[in-house]
């Protein structure tokens, strides 16, 4: 796969996307990440990138055309771009795997205030990593591009690796232990030492069910609510009309 950002600090992409996984995703050739600053699209001597906003209020706000002909140099047929802001859509697992099916991804990353609204038209998605500000998108761009990087087949090594992760089904997923199995005097559960697959999958969805309802009760799949005629009701005369077709 192919990702680019748009940003006037590359640095702060780059470098923590050479560590660990993605750093070998990318010296394995499974990811080619590549950058491209504003900042080398302005024509005045300071180069200048940014200006007050109309309207007066604090801080300055991107120009639109630096970040235009920047992100024209990159876009290609096909790319997808993605506009990092707090006011997009939440990012998330299932938009990681949306992601992870694209060839090419544009990410334009915000600084200052922002930028120039008339830029917002050029992106076909706009995300948030969550309800907080960040001084720049290059940050949101790192935690989407890991999260996304690492769903791309090859990237983990063990094949099944992403399967009955959290999210996975819309569960967290169950805690882990290693060794030793006592540390401290604390025991790792007795079904995990068991030997019996069955009885291991068993516990571990009995954890993540629990987990979720405690942790993430928003996640947890609706209980399936019995029937009316099960649960000794009459069903009401609007329910019974919409399913008796009336
Ligand atoms: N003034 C803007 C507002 O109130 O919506 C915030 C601008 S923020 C200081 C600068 C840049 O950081 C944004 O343009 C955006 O690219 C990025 N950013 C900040 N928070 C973000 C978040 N939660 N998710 C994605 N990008 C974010």
């Amino acid at each position: 796969m192919r990702v680019d950002a748009v940003t006037l600090f590359p640095g702060m992409i780059d470098a923590p996307l050479s560590e660990s996984i993605v750093g070998r995703a990318r010296a394995e050739g499974f990811l080619e990440l590549g950058f491209v600053n504003p900042r080398d699209f302005t024509e005045d001597r300071h180069r200048t990138v940014d200006d007050k906003p109309y309207g007066g209020g604090t801080g300055m706000v991107m120009m639109a055309e630096p970040v235009y002909r920047a992100l024209k140099k990159v876009r290609k047929r096909g790319s997808c771009v993605v506009l990092l802001t707090p006011k997009g859509r939440k990012f998330d697992q299932a938009a990681a795997v949306e992601l992870s099916k694209k060839k090419h991804l544009v990410f334009i990353c915000g600084h200052y205030e922002g930028i120039d609204e008339r830029v917002t038209p050029l992106a076909d998605m706009q995300l948030s990593i969550g309800d907080y500000v960040l001084t720049g998108g290059e940050p949101a761009a790192v935690a989407v591009i890991d999260a996304v990087t690492r769903l791309i087949p090859g990237v983990l090594r063990k094949g099944d690796a992403t399967v009955n992760e959290t999210f996975e089904g819309g569960l967290l997923e169950a805690p882990h232990y290693t060794r030793p199995a006592v540390w401290r005097g604390k025991k790792v559960p007795e079904a995990l030492l068991s030997g019996n697959h069955r009885l291991i999958a068993e516990w571990r969805r009995a954890q993540a069910e629990a987990l979720t309802s405690r942790a993430r009760p928003d996640l947890a799949a609706p209980k399936k609510r019995p029937s009316p005629a099960k649960a000794g009701r009459k069903p009401s005369p609007r329910k019974r009309g919409r399913f008796s077709g009336k």
